[in-house]
């Protein structure tokens, strides 16, 4: 059935490090050290965006960045002057900081071991990583963080661990039919075991200059209705399914199951899409024809839960509203 309405969340976008140790065909995002544009963000720059995101009303800090970029030579250094042997750790201090500035942290710090994953969870309201697909693919060639069962290991492990979690599927990046419903089975599977699935992001590839994918076509509406509603019949209904209204306009994949528009920023661009800006919130509740209601980071079925530790329970509280929706933020 149809909701009465569709979600977001407010939030601020961190890309900590554009450092990372995979090569994917598709990205636009990474850069090698010695490359001008690489970097890794010190304290005060995030603690700047995070001031301006909680001015502006934002309730998430939503820190993506490259995957394990200690393993790139060089980049240890560039840590270790801001005081940290690892970026897990370095991700924990800034998350603590962002707790203290009143925004809810949601990291996305690529494949973890069971033991990050455990240093994190106190300091995060939720945490995702997408599955991308289980098919092997040439985009992936080369890139040790894309073997699928490395990423379902994550999956499982903060499954286990109860974290509220977001993942999704990466749509058109050279994936068939069926690697894409094994996908979403293989989601579905994990959510049936752990309960830990709070939304699958469906995300439409987009070519980027300079990529070795540049000359290959986006998916269109049709075939991300056809994976939307794919994906609304094979996931339990507790599981929300998210479009990105900065990447494809969302009106009828919400007739297609669609349920949630993801983080809209007031302040920050999206660093992995920058050329695609996000509309803003007077702007995408015109994109949709069911009425808005606002988030946090984690779902409202997990705030009931109380899947969060005493170190986030305050900024819930402050946070939330009777049902675990946003508190009407003017
Ligand atoms: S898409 Fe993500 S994992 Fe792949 S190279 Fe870019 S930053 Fe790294």
């Amino acid at each position: 059935m149809r909701p009465p309405f569709v979600t977001f969340s407010r939030n601020v976008f961190i890309p900590l490090t554009n450092v990372c140790r995979n090569k994917c065909a598709y990205c636009g995002f990474r850069r090698d050290i010695g490359h001008p544009e690489a970097k890794l963000l010190s304290l005060a720059e995030v603690e700047d965006i995070l001031s301006r995101g909680a001015r502006a009303g934002c309730s998430e800090a939503l820190f993506t960045f490259g995957e394990r970029p200690e393993e790139v030579e060089g980049f240890k250094e560039w840590l270790l002057e801001l005081g940290h042997e690892t970026i897990v750790d370095y991700l924990a201090e800034l998350c603590r900081l962002s707790l203290g500035i009143g925004l809810l942290p949601h990291s996305n710090p690529g494949i973890l071991g069971k033991y990050e994953l455990e240093k994190l969870k106190p300091y995060n309201a939720s945490m995702g990583l997408m599955l991308e697909t289980v098919g092997i693919i040439e985009a992936h060639e080369g890139c040790a963080g894309k073997i699928p069962e490395a990423r379902i290991k994550t999956i499982e492990n903060a499954g286990e661990l109860k974290i509220p979690f977001t993942t999704g599927i990466l749509v058109g990046i050279g994936e068939t039919w069926d690697d894409r419903v094994r996908s979403i089975q293989t989601i579905r599977d994990l959510h049936e075991k752990f309960g830990h699935i709070q939304e699958v992001i469906i995300q439409n590839f987009i070519p980027k200059t300079g990529t070795k994918m540049n000359s290959k076509p986006a998916p269109g509406i049709n075939e991300m209705k056809e994976t939307v509603s794919m994906a609304r019949r094979i996931l339990p209904d507790d599981v929300a399914i998210q479009v990105s209204p900065n990447l494809i306009h969302p009106k009828e994949l919400v007739r297609c199951g669609a349920s949630d528009l993801g983080g809209i920023s007031p302040e920050t661009i999206d660093y992995i899409n920058p050329e695609s800006p996000w509309p803003n919130i007077t702007e995408l509740q015109s994109m949709v024809d069911i009425p808005l209601r606002e988030r946090l980071p984690i779902y409202p079925a997990y705030v009931k839960k109380k899947w969060y530790s005493s170190e986030i329970a305050p900024l819930i509280r402050t946070l939330s509203d009777a049902e675990g929706f946003r508190k009407t933020y003017k």
